[in-house]
């Protein structure tokens, strides 16, 4: 639909001219910084920062009705630059221009139910929803897409040339960096740092096929990260970790859609979502703290973290009481859930601020948090792709972490739960062979469960002379011969029946 045919009480909003005042915020000293040059720590004391809107409260002049008839009737418009994550401009990046924004396809992934039989077993009422069906297969996009046209914007203002943009990542964000990168050729190159062999090939290909530098490193992510770290602090380069607040602010659009898909009405939802360097995490609580400070929503939603045993530092953390919390890094082992393997997630100082804050504006603990086995993972990632969803192995634990949670009595059947694939299944496709070829190193304390493993069966006919091949197709008398033989053998596996008549 073209803006001019929007209705009169709309029409002023729909599309937004840069607003607001952004500014970076220390979650430590509570130091201000200009937004107009790229910072991912604090000056002053090294603390990692988030960005605030100082007007943020104009967004209160609104009423949430007429916030919630904008978001809609944008849904209808055509415009590139509010298709994506900047639906929510003036909560997502208030001050970028809409010609600076960079829109890839992100944001508004589908949010799918659960059949019943799944649902059933699982104790109540749920939804995947797809991040997988971003651009490069996982919700890193929309802090991608957002950084991005952060930096598109400093390019186009002037204030910044010649970027190269780095990041350390567990596959995903540098699939992510390097996409967005690409397109901004040859403003931008990127250089990506991967822990050796400890992504799977297919997130390998990304940002090989984007045209990035690829660094692998010996050890795992957290060491990519000090690396980064130290190349960022040390050298002219765009951090892209979501150190950057900037990826941050993106990712909060997962919580908006949410909020959106089901009309506002949150306070029976449960968000379920995996922690690794828990960005994520981060992003959702901030988000929905927004829109409940304007009132587009009226209550906050549940919101349940889950982590792996082999890699749970945060859960580690909020075991102990109250009070006497301390954290303490982690050494993480083999997981199937190998994005979220981290020991030392960098958002955690920002966790640990939001999630006082969320469960203080709920009145109530609001925030939760589990633990499940990565046999558990494997499990309930494999049940659900066969009732339909498309959940990689992060998916896959949030099920899990669900199901642990109806069990603890975290969630029940009065509550709708909405769950993170945060990547596509294909991207982690190894794990499922592992599991398939009951070939699990012993590290993963994984063993499949006979009922869930499925391989192809190859037919060939012993009594067949000749098959075809590439370059030689089989003719005549042979190649029916072949097609007889083939679906005789098929139909007797199936234990077809014959058609009458
Ligand atoms: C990055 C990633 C995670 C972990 O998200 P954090 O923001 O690091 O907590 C989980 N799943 C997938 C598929 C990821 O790529
Ligand atoms: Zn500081």
């Amino acid at each position: 639909m073209k803006p001019e045919q929007f209705p009169p009480e709309v029409k002023s909003h729909l599309i937004p001219r840069p607003s607001g005042r952004l500014i970076y915020r220390c979650l430590a000293c509570a130091a201000e910084f200009d937004i107009q040059k790229l910072l991912y720590t604090c000056p002053k004391c090294g603390q990692v920062l988030l960005i605030h809107d100082a007007q943020f409260d104009r967004l209160k002049e609104i009423p949430p009705d007429q916030w919630r008839r904008l978001f809609d009737y944008r849904r209808m418009l055509t415009l590139p630059a509010l298709k994506g994550i900047y639906r929510y401009h003036e909560f997502i990046g208030p001050n970028i221009p809409l010609e600076a924004v960079v829109y890839l396809g992100e944001g508004h992934t589908p949010v799918v139910e659960a059949n019943r039989g799944l649902q059933q077993d699982v104790g109540l009422r749920f939804y995947y929803k797809n991040d997988g069906q971003n651009p490069s297969a996982s919700f890193k996009d929309r802090g991608m897409a957002s950084a991005l046209s952060y930096i598109n914007y400093l390019i186009s203002s002037g204030k910044v040339s010649n970027i190269l943009a780095v990041c350390a990542s567990t596959g995903d964000t540098s699939a992510a960096a390097a996409l967005y990168a690409a397109y901004l050729r040859p403003n931008i190159q990127s250089a990506v740092l991967l822990p050796h062999k400890k992504v799977t090939p297919q997130q390998l290909s990304q940002p090989l096929g984007s045209g990035a530098k690829v660094y692998e490193i010996p050890g795992v992510f957290d060491d990519c990260m000090k690396v980064v770290e130290a190349l960022s602090e040390q050298y002219e380069v765009a951090l892209l970790n979501s150190k950057n607040a900037w990826r941050v602010l993106g990712q909060e659009s997962y919580s908006y859609e949410i909020a959106q898909e089901f009309e506002y009405e949150v306070a029976d939802k449960v968000v379920v979502v995996p922690i690794g360097n828990a960005g994520n995490i981060t992003a959702v609580m901030s988000g929905f703290i927004k829109f409940y400070q304007v009132g587009l929503i009226t209550a906050l939603p549940k919101i349940i973290g889950v982590q792996s045993e082999h890699a749970d530092p945060v859960y580690q953390y909020y075991r102990q009481a109250p009070g006497e919390r301390t954290f303490v890094p982690q050494t993480v082992r083999a997981s199937v859930a190998q994005a979220a393997m981290i020991g030392n997630p960098v958002s955690m100082p920002r966790v640990i601020q939001l999630v006082e804050h969320y469960n203080q504006l709920a009145g109530c603990q609001r925030v939760h948090f589990v633990q499940v086995a990565e046999q558990e993972i494997m499990d309930w990632q494999l049940r659900a792709n066969r009732n339909g969803h498309i959940a990689c192995t992060h998916g896959g634990e949030c099920l899990a972490g669900l199901k642990r949670a109806v069990a603890q009595g975290l969630a029940n059947k009065t509550e709708t739960a909405v769950i993170d694939s945060t990547a596509h299944a294909l991207k982690f496709a190894g794990f499922q062979d592992l599991y398939f070829s009951n070939q699990f190193p012993a590290e993963f304390e994984v063993a499949p469960q006979p009922a869930l493993m499925n391989a192809p069966i190859y037919i060939h006919p012993s009594d067949l002379a000749q098959v075809p091949a590439p370059g030689r197709p089989l003719s005549g008398d042979l190649f029916d011969r072949f097609v007889q033989a083939v679906s005789r053998e098929i139909a007797l596996d199936l234990k077809l029946v014959k058609k009458k008549g």
